[in-house]
């Protein structure tokens, strides 16, 4: 009689749930989507059913899906996280143009300055009302 041993057996198993909404990218039901596997942790992340994104259960994107929507959500969201992450270094670099025109206005003479100041902060205010603008967009 043979006895059997108690070998760990390694399972995997993976549930797939409604989240209840749809894909901004295709139109598509996204899953929830809960690997198991024996010994792990649980793995949980969302997935679209139609282009096969995947983000992770704080929305961020896991795997991009295979249509053109996809790529152009994906480029935006960098994007986006790009201009989150740098807004001091881009008013710096601004604040630093600003201060190398003043200095070269001044070796060009006191009566170009005073023309131009008003003009720069005109454009030096348009450049701030753009970026808020753009920043603050829905
Ligand atoms: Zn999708
Ligand atoms: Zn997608």
């Amino acid at each position: 009689m043979a006895k059997r041993t108690a070998s760990p057996s390694i399972e995997t198993s993976t549930t797939w749930e409604d989240a209840g909404y749809d894909c901004d990218h295709c139109g598509g039901r996204i899953l929830r989507r809960i690997d198991r596997e024996t010994g792990l942790r649980d793995r949980t992340c969302f997935q679209c059913e139609q282009c096969r994104c995947q983000w992770t259960l704080e929305r961020r994107p896991l795997r991009v899906g295979t249509t053109a929507a996809c790529r152009a959500a994906q480029r935006e969201r960098a994007a986006e996280a790009e201009e989150g992450t740098t807004p001091y270094s881009r008013w710096l670099l601004i604040a630093l143009g600003v201060v190398v025109l003043l200095g070269l206005l001044r070796f060009g003479g006191g009566a170009l300055v005073r023309v131009m100041l008003p003009l720069l902060l005109v454009a030096l205010a348009a450049a701030a009302v753009w970026y808020l603008g753009r920043r603050n967009r829905p």
